[in-house]
C-alpha cells in the first residue's frame, strides 16, 4: 500500500473554487443569499489535509421556517402555472448548467468530501446532469387515467371518473455527505418534474456542491422559492425540518438509525416519505466465476469511493474451490492501491469524509479483530494529517461478529467460504439490511436460481455497485421504504385525485 502525502495535488485548484471558498457560503431562501439569523457557523474541512476551507450557516428551526414559507409561497406562484414543458425546458437548462461548471462542481465536492475527483466528475457532474435530464423527460409525461366506475346509486345514474396527479407539495430533503451533488440531485429532479418545490438540508459535512447547485437552480430560471437550501446540522435543521407542518413529503437519504427517526416524525404528520438507508451488501462468487472479473469485483464493488458506498460489497462469499484465489487476488491487489488525496486521480483511495467518521472505520477494524477475525494485510492505523484508513480484508469471520453485521463504511471488506450455494444465499440473507448485492457465475442456471432467494432491493449479475436513474432502487428490510429512479420515483412526488362526475 502507497500513502502519497495528503496534500499532494496534482490539480490546480480553479479561480472560480478558490473565490466560492473565499467569499462567505450563504444559504439559498426564495432568491436571496442568506446567512443565518443567529449568524452561528458551522467548519467545513478538507478531509486529506484536516484543514477548514469553508465556514456554513448554521442553520436553526427559524431558518427552515422561512424557507419551507418560501417553498409554499412558490407552489402558489408562477412554478404552479409553468407548462410540463417549461419545467422540462428549465431542468435541461439546470443540466447544462451542471456541466458547464462541472470542474468548479467536481473540485469543489472534492475538496469538500475528499473522494477521487475523477468520481466527481463522473457522478456527481456527470451522473447528475444525465440524472436531471432523465427527469426534465418525465415532466411532459405525467397522466392519470380514465375509470369505468360501477356506481349503482341512484338507479340508472351515470358517471364519468378519471384521476389527476398532482404535485404533492413541499418537499423536505435530507442528504447525506457520500455523494453529496448527485443525492440532492436524486432528490430535487424529480420534485421538479411533478411541480414540487424543495427545501434541501445536506448533510453538515459536505454542504458547498449544494448550496453552489441551488444557486445554479436560480440561474436556469427557476422561480425564486421553488428550491432552497438550508445548511446546518441534523438535529436541529434537519429534525425542524423533518417535523414542520408545511412540510408534505420527506426524501431522506442517511442511515438507518436516523432514517428510522424521520419515519417516526412522518408517520405522526402523516408526510408522505421515502427513505433510502444503510446497506450491508453481499457479493456471492461461485466456483464457475470468471476471476478476470475479480478486478472489477474489488475495485468497483468493495472499494469504489473508498468504501462509502451504501451498496458497497462488504461481505464476500466465497465458494471453496475458489476461496484462497480471491482472498490472494485482493490482498495482492489492495496492497498495490495508492492512497491519498482526491485532487490526484492516480490516488484509488481517498480519505474518510471527516475525523469522526475515520474513528469509526477504525474502531470497526478494532472491534474486528478483538472479536478474531484474521487481518490478511495488517494493515494497522494511518498516523498523519488527514482522514485517511487503510484498508482491511478480514477471514475466519463469524456471521455473529459485527463487522458482519455492521456498516463500516469504509474500505474494509470479509471473505468467507461456503461449499454449498444454499449456505450462501442464508449467510447473504443473515443481516438487517437488504439493499444491494451480487452473485458472480458463468453458469444462467444459477443465477436465475439464487436471484429470486436473495432480500435486497437491487442484485446484480457479474456486476456490483452500478445505479441507473431508469432503474428502481431502494432497499428490502431496514435499508429503506420506497424506491427511488424510474417511472415509480415519480409516485412518490405525486398525489392522485380521483374525479368523478355525474353526467346530466
Ligand atoms: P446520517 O443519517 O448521519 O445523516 C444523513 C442526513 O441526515 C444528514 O443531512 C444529517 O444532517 C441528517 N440528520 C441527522 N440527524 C437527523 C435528525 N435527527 N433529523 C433529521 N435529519 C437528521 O447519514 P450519513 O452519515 O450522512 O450518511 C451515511 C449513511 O447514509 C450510511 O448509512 C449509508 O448507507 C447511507 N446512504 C444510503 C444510500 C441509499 O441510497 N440507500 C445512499 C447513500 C448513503
Amino acid at each position: 500500500m502507497q500513502i502519497a502525502r495528503p496534500d499532494t495535488a496534482v490539480e490546480e485548484i480553479l479561480p472560480s473554487v478558490a473565490g466560492f471558498l473565499e467569499s462567505p457560503v450563504m444559504m439559498v431562501i426564495g432568491n436571496e443569499k442568506v446567512a443565518s439569523d443567529t449568524s452561528e457557523t458551522l467548519a467545513v474541512f478538507n478531509p486529506a489535509t484536516g484543514q477548514k476551507i469553508a465556514e456554513v450557516p448554521k442553520g436553526n428551526a427559524q431558518d427552515i421556517d422561512k424557507a419551507v414559507r418560501a417553498a409554499r409561497g412558490a407552489l402558489k406562484g408562477e412554478w404552479s402555472r409553468m407548462r410540463p414543458a417549461d419545467r422540462q425546458r428549465v431542468m435541461l437548462k439546470l443540466a447544462d448548467l451542471i456541466e458547464a461548471n462541472g470542474e468548479e462542481l467536481a473540485q469543489l465536492e472534492t475538496l469538500n468530501n475528499g473522494k477521487s475527483v475523477m468520481l466527481s466528475r463522473m457522478i456527481e457532474v456527470g451522473a447528475s446532469a444525465d440524472y436531471m435530464r432523465y427527469m426534465a423527460g418525465w415532466a411532459t409525461k405525467i397522466e392519470g387515467s380514465t375509470i369505468d366506475v360501477s356506481i349503482s346509486v341512484p338507479p340508472g345514474a351515470k358517471y364519468h371518473a378519471y384521476t389527476r396527479k398532482e404535485p404533492v407539495g413541499v418537499v423536505g430533503a435530507i442528504t447525506p455527505w457520500n455523494f453529496p451533488l448527485n443525492m440532492a440531485v436524486w432528490k430535487i429532479a424529480p420534485a421538479l418534474a411533478c411541480g414540487c418545490t424543495v427545501v434541501i438540508k445536506p448533510a453538515e459535512e459536505t454542504p458547498l456542491t449544494t448550496v453552489r447547485l441551488v444557486e445554479l437552480c436560480l440561474e436556469a430560471g427557476l422561480p425564486p422559492g421553488v428550491v432552497n437550501v438550508v445548511t446546518g446540522t441534523g438535529e436541529e435543521a434537519g429534525a425542524a425540518l423533518t417535523a414542520h407542518p408545511g412540510v408534505q413529503k420527506l426524501a431522506f437519504t442517511g442511515s438507518t438509525e436516523v432514517g428510522k427517526l424521520i419515519g417516526v416524525q412522518a408517520m405522526q404528520d402523516m408526510k408522505r416519505v421515502t427513505l433510502e438507508l444503510g446497506g450491508k451488501a453481499p457479493m456471492i462468487m461461485f466456483d464457475d466465476m470468471d476471476m478476470d472479473q475479480l478486478g472489477v469485483a474489488a475495485g468497483i464493488g468493495v472499494f469504489f469511493n473508498s468504501g462509502q458506498t451504501c451498496c458497497a460489497g462488504t461481505r464476500i462469499y466465497a465458494q471453496k474451490g475458489i476461496f484462497d484465489k480471491v482472498c490472494d487476488f485482493l490482498a495482492d491487489m489492495t496492497r498495490s492501491l495508492s492512497i491519498g488525496s482526491g485532487l490526484d486521480p492516480a490516488n484509488q483511495i481517498n480519505p474518510m469524509v471527516s475525523a469522526k467518521h475515520q474513528s469509526h472505520v477504525n474502531a470497526c477494524i478494532a472491534r474486528g479483530l478483538a472479536q478474531g477475525a484474521k487481518p490478511l494485510l495488517n494493515s494497522g492505523s494511518y498516523e498523519g494529517p488527514g482522514f485517511f484508513v487503510r484498508p482491511e480484508i478480514f477471514t475466519a469471520v463469524d456471521q455473529k461478529m459485527s463487522i458482519m453485521q455492521d456498516e463500516v463504511f469504509g474500505p474494509v471488506v470479509t471473505v468467507t467460504p461456503f461449499k454449498d450455494p444454499d449456505d450462501a444465499i442464508v449467510m447473504a440473507n443473515d443481516t438487517r439490511f437488504g439493499l444491494g448485492a451480487s452473485i458472480w457465475t458463468t453458469n444462467l442456471n444459477t443465477m436465475h436460481k439464487y436471484v429470486p432467494q436473495i432480500e435486497a432491493g437491487t442484485v446484480w449479475v457479474n456486476a456490483h455497485n452500478l445505479p441507473d436513474q431508469n432503474m428502481p432502487f431502494g432497499g428490502y428490510k431496514q435499508s429503506g421504504i420506497g424506491r427511488e429512479h424510474g417511472r415509480a420515483a415519480l409516485d412518490n412526488y405525486l398525489e392522485t385525485k380521483s374525479v368523478c362526475i355525474a353526467l346530466g
